[in-house]
């Protein structure tokens, strides 16, 4: 046995829909601009590949919890994203070698405080302050793919207080997930436990405290969060 000199940290995990076990997370990969409207609602150049950034695996927030307000921001958003889990990983992992390894999927939401992640962008500075922050990870319960095969198509959409604010489908990602597993395996060694938000489609808009966040990948699972008070 290791001889840690602290406690180890605990382990970050999502529950396994309709089971007691849970799926380990290691590390948490977003991908940036994978839908066209979302691009063009962001002023951006939609003609570029996307691009990752990552959250750390203890900002996931489990279907039913409270992320309070966060601090520093006055522009904390939504970002509706399917979530990938992967069983197994590798390096240059070719798209169609890509769903063997995956695991599952849930429905997540990318909490952004858009304004620092604006501010880091004209500075040219890192995106964590904006995107990696405590409780940024909200992910339902995932399911097996074993169970549900690998949706690339379906209604993605979120509702804040009842009202839909984003409503797309799967289909229109820029790049699938295999194309997404197989381009990220080239810049960093993939392995089990990682798991991986697929982009958002438009409709991101602005949450204040006590908004009630319900989104739904079809298909895969529902999520609801609460934006609690600022701590
Ligand atoms: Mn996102």
């Amino acid at each position: 046995m290791t001889d840690f000199v602290i406690t180890p940290p605990k382990q970050a995990a999502i529950p396994v829909k309709g089971t007691k076990t849970f799926f380990p997370v290691r590390r948490i990969w977003c991908v940036g601009r994978n839908y066209v409207e979302h691009i063009r609602e962001m002023g951006q150049d939609e003609r570029k590949p996307p691009f990752f950034f990552a959250k750390p695996a203890d900002a996931i927030v489990a279907d039913g919890g409270v992320v309070p307000y966060p601090s520093l921001t006055n522009d904390l958003h939504h970002e509706v994203e399917m979530v990938v889990a992967l069983k197994a990983g590798g390096i240059r992992i070719k798209p169609e070698a890509a769903l063997d390894l995956i695991w599952g999927y849930g429905v997540g939401i990318d909490l952004t405080r858009r304004d620092l992640q604006i501010a880091s962008r004209k500075q040219e500075r890192p995106w964590e302050i904006g995107k990696a922050f405590d409780g940024s990870a909200p992910c339902s319960d995932l399911v097996p793919a074993s169970q549900i095969g690998h949706p690339n198509r379906g209604r993605i959409y979120l509702k804040v207080n009842g009202e839909v604010k984003q409503d797309g489908d799967l289909e229109q990602m820029i790049w699938n997930v295999p194309e997404t597993i197989s381009k990220l395996s080239e810049m960093v060694a993939l392995e089990a436990g990682d798991i991986i938000m697929t982009g958002t489609p438009a409709g991101v808009s602005a949450l204040k405290a006590g908004d009630v966040l319900e989104c739904e990948c079809a298909g895969v699972g529902t999520l609801k969060v609460t934006i609690g008070k600022a701590l």
